[in-house]
């Protein structure tokens, strides 16, 4: 297994489930424990709901998380809404119980995949920064890929003075950027309109750091980030009769509801406005940096329309990537092992999510079998009954 997030330990548990031995499976993650990725993201945020309902989660049974809710006192207060959908504690909770009562952990091998090639005594070489290993059957579950650079001005903030830093890159030093918010009064801008950028305003303004959103568009608003047709037959029968990639390819783009926030998130960030001193900048653009004061020489970011908005950080919280998850080994696979690739650069995988002999895929890597849920909570889920489908005694090589 590539992968101990969400999907990769799903995946895992579903494979011991179905009788796979655990001495016939390793979890390979350069992270300390199962899931670090998803704890790491998610507390960066400040999240206090998930936005998915209470029935997608790592176990098995879909009400699983209900029940642990219900045997721990009230813990079914933490779930919210008609779909209950858990806070992060109670959804994180839940998860450790299932990674300790399966022992997943013990399967954790550290380490990161950097290529696939044939074994010379058949199966599969996976070279990662460790070493090199040797398996017959291999799951792909990276996850997303990091964001990209960001947008063209970031450079020239930087050279004014102005850190400027991604949610989801390789160090969040929120502390940094947020005592240096209160020492000098200026905000800490979050850039982008989606669900982690609102969440992260919020966490600001709750610990009373000054803070400032700009978007780009105003707040598109969404339950999910996409239609809860998506999770089964009503929508992907269709989809999966379309033969062609590249119209599967443009039915995942339209159907996703990219930078969405759900209702009340929205509400929440708008009474915040009022209520705070949180600048709320929707449907504006950021041109480059400035300098503000008298005399000017603070640094700050210039807007479209001229105005001029004093900054102490940039936060550039715009979502993670959304190209092919481990792009580079990807490639590289597909040309070592001749395995077919989409024009948008993903596997073109099959109904059992076979990219090619040994090799299956789940999250971004198989969406254009399990169409726009795939990378979410639910498609673990979902890869997880493909895969078992095609090896339903659970005795293939793992
Ligand atoms: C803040 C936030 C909130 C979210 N909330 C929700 C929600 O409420 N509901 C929902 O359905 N979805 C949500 N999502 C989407 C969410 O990311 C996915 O549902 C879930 O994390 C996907 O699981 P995953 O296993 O594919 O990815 P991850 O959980 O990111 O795990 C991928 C793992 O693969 C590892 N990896 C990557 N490359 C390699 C390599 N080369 N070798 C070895 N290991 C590798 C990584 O270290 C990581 O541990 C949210 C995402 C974010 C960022």
């Amino acid at each position: 297994m590539v992968g101990g997030g969400i999907h990769g330990t799903h995946l895992s548990l579903a494979l011991r489930e179905a009788g796979v031995p655990a001495h016939r499976i390793r979890i390979l993650d350069p992270g300390p424990r199962l899931l670090n990725r998803w704890f790491d993201w998610t507390s960066r945020t400040g999240m206090e709901h998930l936005r998915s309902p209470g029935v997608h989660h790592i176990g098995l049974a879909p009400f699983a998380l209900l029940r642990f809710a219900d045997r721990r006192g009230r813990r079914r207060r933490e779930m919210k809404g008609r779909t209950r959908r858990p806070s992060v504690e109670l959804f994180r909770d839940h998860s450790l119980q299932v990674i300790r009562e399966a022992d997943l952990d013990a399967l954790l091998l550290r380490g990161s995949l950097e290529a696939i090639g044939p074994h010379p005594r058949g199966g599969l070489q996976v070279e990662t920064d460790r070493g090199v290993l040797h398996t017959r059957r291999l799951l792909l579950a990276p996850g997303q890929p990091p964001p990209s650079g960001g947008p063209k001005w970031v450079p020239g903030l930087r050279e004014a003075g102005l850190p400027v830093v991604p949610l989801f890159g390789p160090d969040f030093p929120l502390g940094d950027l947020a005592r240096s918010a209160c020492r000098t009064g200026r905000p800490i801008v979050v850039v982008g309109g989606g669900i982690s950028a609102v969440q992260l305003a919020l966490r600001l303004v709750r610990d009373e750091v000054p803070v400032a959103l700009v978007s780009r568009h105003p707040l598109r608003i969404h339950r999910l980030d996409s239609d809860p047709g998506w999770m089964g037959p009503r929508n992907l029968a269709a989809f999966r009769a379309q033969p062609d990639p590249a119209r599967r390819r443009q039915i995942i783009v339209e159907a996703r509801h990219r930078g969405s926030v759900p209702d009340p998130l929205a509400r929440a960030l708008r009474a915040a406005a009022v209520r705070t001193d949180l600048e709320l900048l929707l449907a504006r653009r950021i041109l480059g940096s400035a300098r503000h004061g008298d005399p000017p020489g603070e640094p700050a970011l210039l807007l479209d329309g001229g105005e001029i908005l004093p900054a102490s950080s940039v936060v550039l919280a715009t979502g993670v990537g959304e190209g092919v998850p481990g792009a580079s080994w990807i490639r590289d696979t597909s040309h070592r092992l001749g395995l077919p690739l989409a024009g948008c650069g993903f596997p073109r995988v099959d109904g059992g999510l076979h990219w090619g002999e040994g090799i299956q895929c789940s999250g971004g890597l198989a969406e254009l079998e399990l169409g726009p849920a795939a990378r979410n909570i639910v498609g673990a889920r979902m890869a997880a009954a493909r895969v078992l489908e095609t090896d339903p005694t659970g005795t293939g090589p793992a």
